[in-house]
């Protein structure tokens, strides 16, 4: 106990915050249980916490409230009221929450664990169960889902893992291996074939625990019609990335979510062939030659709309090596030798090619008039990240920088905060539990060192991450990743 309020007490000073412990209560301390490899990032586990003159940001798109106090029970958020209400109230140790802000844990929602192998001879990806969650965490990320795989076993260990203090992470909702036909980039998609063996699939995923599925590129609409019965059977959601078939197809034929937005999309392409995916500059120019206030774009939102059919942005993998600040040279330090120099090649090749660069902007540019669009018209928005482990979108800076991307496509920072929160939570039917800032929920939440609902990029200074109601301190996780990520 005594040993742990030390901890407490040097690291929070060396994040320059004012903590006040109380006398040490009778109640066991949770991390005790916890790996000596989650243990060491561990600044706060008392039972009881509170935050006290804070800023609140909650999540739901409310604007921010000053002069607030924050308490944490059990893991809980017990209450959320103005300081002088809750100035009385009994906790193991008080921060001084000054000039600071709470949000919500962000709940992002096109995650991966894996990295490509810079050694393969052909495109192959390694699960990355050390890293990647380490640095969700760090920025501020409490609760992922993983937007297909390669490694089902191995992510779903890793939440595992992460559930039992034995790994470091946010929590980690895991989409089954990625539901493909034949013809993949990648050896590590299984095709799958039939209808029947599409049922078969996702049947097994279901019972291994997986709790969401993501249809890829190379599909058939007899495969994906299969899938997405199956999976709805199980009361499942399925979200793709698709290719092969359209948007409008896969409204009609039941999906939930769409991943990356129309940038992907190939409705525009004049006459498509069906079930089959046209070569990628093929809807990219189909996209580019609609004209602003295009009737058939219009068309496509109101039908997403209709259906219900959420959209994930994931504007970060797009703008890495096409806008200059992204990633940045912090980013780049993060990875290990041989993914950086791979990092350091892939943008070079971007850079030193100003139209292809020009291009990648203007799809940007129609990707973030398209999302405006859809959220006006009453579309639900989702923020993900896409860190595909070429070493430009890393999960963690990825994070931040999808944000302020939604901030550059129009949207404010506090509409941007609730995309990222309680949208997510929302969709997956866990918004009871996490997405937002209200009592009763659970303590996940972020103390940041300014004003992020003012200016985005203020998320970058965060001191403490809370999961479960226990501090990490971000800082040094986040010196602990440099040079380790990448495989
Ligand atoms: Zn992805």
């Amino acid at each position: 106990m005594k040993l742990l309020h030390v901890i407490v007490l040097s690291a929070a000073k060396a994040l320059g915050l004012a903590v006040v412990l109380a006398a040490p209560g009778a109640n066991a301390q949770r991390a005790e249980t916890f790996d000596k490899r989650v243990k060491q990032y561990v600044v706060h586990d008392a039972p009881s916490i509170r935050i006290d003159n804070v800023r609140i940001v909650d999540g739901t798109g409310a604007p921010a409230r000053a002069g607030q106090s924050i308490v944490i029970r059990d893991g809980r958020i017990e209450r959320i009221a103005a300081s002088e209400t809750l100035a009385g109230e009994a906790a193991d140790a008080v921060i001084d929450g000054k000039g600071r802000t709470v949000v919500p844990g962000l709940v992002m929602m096109h995650e991966h664990l894996f990295f490509i192998d810079v050694l393969g001879e052909a495109p192959m990806y390694n699960s990355e169960p050390f890293a990647a969650p380490k640095a969700y965490l760090a920025f501020g990320v409490t609760t992922i889902r993983t937007a297909g795989t390669m490694h089902g076993t191995d992510d779903l260990e890793t939440a595992r893992m992460i559930r039992e203090g034995k790994f470091v992470g946010p929590e980690v909702r895991v989409t089954a291996p990625f539901v493909n036909g034949p013809g993949s980039f990648a050896f590590q998609l299984r095709p799958i074939a039939d209808p029947a063996e599409a049922r078969r699939i996702v049947n097994f995923w279901a019972d291994e625990g997986v709790s969401s599925y993501k249809i890829y590129q190379n599909i058939s609409r007899e495969v994906l019609a299969a899938a997405i019965d199956t999976a709805h059977q199980r009361g499942i959601k399925v979200t793709g990335h698709l290719c092969s078939i359209t948007f409008r197809e896969a409204a009609e034929m039941g999906i939930d979510n769409l991943e990356h937005g129309v940038v992907v999309a190939s409705d525009f392409v004049a006459d498509k062939l069906p079930d089959l995916c046209p070569p990628r500059d093929v809807p990219e120019d189909a996209l580019l030659a609609l004209p602003p206030d295009s009737p058939r774009m219009k068309d496509l939102i109101d039908l997403l709309v209709r259906h219900k059919v959420a959209v994930t942005s994931t504007l970060a993998v797009f703008a890495a090596g096409i806008v200059d600040w992204f990633p940045g040279p912090d980013d780049l330090l993060m990875l290990n030798h041989e993914s950086q120099t791979s990092a350091l090649r892939w943008l070079a090749r971007y850079r030193g090619a100003p139209e292809r660069r020009e291009r990648a902007l203007r799809l940007l540019q129609a990707e973030m008039r398209f999302e405006r669009a859809f959220v006006a018209a009453g579309g639900t928005l989702m923020a993900g990240t896409d860190p595909t482990g070429w070493g430009g979108t890393l999960p963690g800076p990825g994070n931040h920088a999808a944000l302020r991307l939604l901030v550059e496509a129009g949207f404010t920072p506090l509409e941007v905060i609730r995309i990222a929160t309680l949208n997510g939570a929302r969709y997956q039917g866990i918004d009871d539990r996490v997405g937002s800032l209200a009592e009763g929920k659970r303590a996940d939440l972020v103390l940041v060192d300014g004003k992020p609902d003012e200016d985005i990029r203020q998320l970058g200074r965060i001191d403490l991450v809370f999961k479960d109601g226990i501090a990490y301190d971000s800082k040094k996780i986040v010196e602990s990743l440099k040079g380790k990520v990448g495989r």
